[in-house]
């Protein structure tokens, strides 16, 4: 370590030396953030066009939800489901409102309420269903993500989520996304021992890919008539993103089953669930299944104000106002050829940079020289999602930065 290096590339290189490196950050150090704008440990300032995959949908520092936390901090934090605590019945008659539906399993993280759901949905065709032991079988998309953990990556494929990682969970059966005539011949293939149809209605990581129109409600009417749950993994395209409170609604589907996350934290602390009904949620007996920390006084307490923020509207509508201007500026680009395609729906694109003009690494890299945080995915893609309260100004100076990176 020499003198010369600046506060920032210090960080780094500590980083380095003692955490595993299972991440490739871009090399800026955050110290602070306030809306749609980071700033470094050196006090430069960045547009963040990630929004943590979705999780800070309603922006960094959210006075409303910092307020609640803050509250709620001062009472009391944890308790364990051991007890009851007095923020639980609020935060899962709320949700469960929100969605439609009448039953909630909290969770921490994404990954964890994926998990809940394949217990649930195995748990269902056993006990309602009548699927013989051990044979249940779920039906999944490829290019899928759904989280980290052993099973979830046994049914990826993507070679850098699943190698080295088995044995695999077996139960899972892919077909291409987006294929209706696919997953009906999948279903016909075993209609009495599927259980489940688990799908992203928009797949975030594979590059925002949007299925043609149809396929969710066929999917829906496909999964009704065999008696399949249709499992809709919106943990980055719910609760605002898209310019609706779900993704699926675009299609006017309503799944059996929720599976939220990210942003039902505000970007506060990790906070998902699982949402259904009754009968499918009902499966759990006492002591079958459970979470040290899902459902606590402090997660519920910032849920709480997530979902009140979400009831007014307010912000599928900004997403959906905002996300029509942004998709006609990357349109305009796309006519330039620096861009091949856009894809996407409401404050979310996906767009597919010409490979001459370099990787997504590099788009990337040159972007956070202008100031402007975001992230690639697979190959020449990046993808730009914002936090919903981003000033219209501010997302046009982002796409200024975009279109001088793509001239140079
Ligand atoms: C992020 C994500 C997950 C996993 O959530 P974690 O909180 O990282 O475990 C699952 N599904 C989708 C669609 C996601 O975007």
């Amino acid at each position: 370590m020499t003198s010369t290096e600046r506060p920032s590339e210090r960080a780094i290189a500590a980083a380095e030396a003692h955490s595993a490196h299972n991440y490739h950050p871009l090399p800026v150090v955050v110290a602070s953030a306030e809306g749609a704008w980071m700033t470094d440990v050196e006090g430069r300032r960045y547009l963040d066009l990630l929004a943590g995959y979705s999780a800070l949908n309603f922006g960094h520092h959210n006075r409303r939800l910092i307020d609640a936390a803050k509250a709620q901090l001062e009472r009391v934090t944890l308790t364990s489901r051991a007890f009851h605590h007095d923020r639980f019945a609020a935060f899962c008659a709320e949700l469960a409102e929100l969605c439609g539906m009448e039953t909630v399993l909290p969770m921490n993280t994404g990954a964890e309420a994926i998990e809940t759901a394949i217990k649930t949905a195995r748990k269902w065709g056993y006990r309602v269903k009548g699927v013989p032991d051990g044979r249940a079988r779920i039906i999944v998309a490829d290019n899928n993500f759904h989280g980290r953990t052993t099973t979830i990556i046994s049914f990826s494929t993507d070679p850098e989520a699943r190698a080295d990682h088995g044995p695999y969970t077996p139960g899972f059966d892919i077909v291409p996304y987006g294929d209706l005539a696919a997953m009906e011949t999948a279903l016909d293939a075993g209609p009495e021992e599927t259980v489940a149809v688990l799908l992203e209605p928009i797949q975030g990581e594979a590059g925002v890919l949007v299925p043609p129109p149809g396929y969710l409600a066929g999917v829906r009417a496909l999964t009704r008539a065999r008696g399949v749950l249709f499992i809709a993994d919106e943990i980055q395209s719910g609760l605002g993103r898209t310019g609706k409170t779900f993704a699926c609604e675009h299609e006017g589907v309503v799944p059996d089953v929720y599976v939220l996350g990210k942003a039902l934290g505000g970007g506060v602390v990790p906070v998902s669930a699982v949402v259904s009904s009754a009968e499918v949620l009902g499966v759990h007996r006492p002591g079958e299944h459970g979470s040290t920390f899902g459902g606590n006084p402090l997660a519920c307490a910032v849920a709480l104000e997530v979902i009140a923020m979400l009831r007014t509207g307010e912000f599928q509508g900004r997403a959906a106002e905002l996300g029509e201007h942004l998709h006609r500026e990357l349109a305009h680009m796309a006519h330039g050829g620096a861009v091949e395609a856009v894809r996407g729906r409401g404050l979310w694109a996906g767009v597919d940079i010409e490979p001459s003009r370099g990787t997504g690494r590099q788009i990337s890299e040159r972007l956070m020289d202008r100031g402007v945080l975001v992230k690639d995915t697979h190959g020449s893609t990046i993808r730009i999602a914002p936090p919903l309260v981003i000033g219209e100004e501010d997302l046009d100076w982002g796409l200024d930065q975009l279109r001088a990176v793509l001239a140079e």
